[in-house]
């Protein structure tokens, strides 16, 4: 009896491990040699964590299960009458099929906003938030006009659900503590971590508990470096009730009236887009350096 089961994530995993003792042989594949620890990627995204830290390979965690084979193969299709796996380079036939091939992100309809807004389910995704926030701390490094540092060091995250909110948080570190004295022309810890969520709380899925302690945290906080008599700072400015509109190379986000967020979009040279759209002014100017042209 052959089984196989698609995807090396924690639903494949477990799936491979409760067939241990069962009298079948199991073959788990997966589109890349390694399982993924996502509840860490922000750590990644964040420069806290290596990509290593987060990653094992797949044959080396299943390396003591004798009925279990790893294949590094793409699955394009699942042909159930004659219970065939198409791959991108060939065939697999099944007696059972297990498909645990996970979930990938949303933009709740909005997929334009892809090319600017990462995701952040790989290894890739974490990485490119990564370099795209420390080149933005290099930037500001390098930027005379106070205005545009602080666009610069301004950064948005769209969603308070549980990815989002720890994201903000660990932006938030970063600036306050991990880069606060790296840079000799500015103060990381001047770094705005805004949070953006449409519905009216943060964590809405998560206890009332879980969710006042994450309130708590978004109010101002003397920062832990500070001087005496240095003005207090907030970690995370949390806009709940906020609905993003738009989120273009000029990004917008905006549904209360008054309020808008602006997002300039920078190509890699420094200088504004030329087709750059002034916006009405805004309490939130944040400037990211732009994803290459065939991301
Ligand atoms: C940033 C982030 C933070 C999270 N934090 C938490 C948390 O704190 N607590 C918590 O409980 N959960 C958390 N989660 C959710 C949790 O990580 C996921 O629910 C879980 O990883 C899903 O496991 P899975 O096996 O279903 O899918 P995945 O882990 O996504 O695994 C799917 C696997 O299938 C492979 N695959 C997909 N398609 C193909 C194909 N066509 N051919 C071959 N292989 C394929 C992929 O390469 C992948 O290895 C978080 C998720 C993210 C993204």
């Amino acid at each position: 009896m052959h089984v196989v089961i698609v995807g090396g994530g924690f639903g494949g995993l477990y799936a491979a491990r409760a067939l241990r003792k069962a009298p079948v042989e199991v073959t788990l594949v997966d589109r890349r040699n390694h399982h993924l620890f996502q509840p860490l990627l922000y750590q990644v995204a964040t420069a806290a964590l290596s990509p290593g830290d987060i990653a094992s390979p797949i044959r080396w965690i299943l390396r003591h299960q004798r009925n279990v084979e790893v294949l590094l193969a793409d699955v394009r299709r699942v042909e159930p009458e004659r219970r065939t796996l198409v791959l991108a380079d060939g065939e697999l036939t099944y007696d059972f099929l297990i498909v645990a091939a996970g979930a990938t992100h949303a933009y709740f309809g909005n997929d334009e906003w892809r090319r600017v807004a990462h995701g952040l389910k790989t290894l890739e995704d974490a990485l490119e938030i990564r370099r795209r926030v420390l080149l933005a701390y290099e930037r500001a490094e390098r930027e005379p006009d106070a205005a545009r540092r602080q666009a610069l060091l301004t950064f948005v995250v769209i969603g308070g659900g549980p990815t989002g909110v720890e994201l903000a948080g660990a932006l938030a570190e970063i600036s306050r503590q991990s880069l606060a004295r790296d840079f000799r022309h500015f103060d990381p810890g001047s770094a705005r971590i805004i949070l953006v969520e449409a519905g009216p709380v943060l964590l809405a899925a998560f206890p009332e508990t879980l969710r006042d302690a994450a309130r708590k945290r978004d109010r101002t906080h003397p920062h832990p470096e500070a001087e005496p008599g240095e003005p207090e700072r907030e970690e995370v400015i949390a806009f709940p009730s906020l609905a993003v509109r738009g989120v273009g190379k000029h990004a917008v986000a905006e549904r209360r009236p008054g309020f808008e967020v602006e997002v300039e979009h920078h190509p890699e040279g420094g200088g504004r887009h030329e087709d750059q759209e002034r916006r009405p002014a805004s309490p939130v100017a944040a400037q990211v350096p732009s994803a290459p042209e065939n991301a």
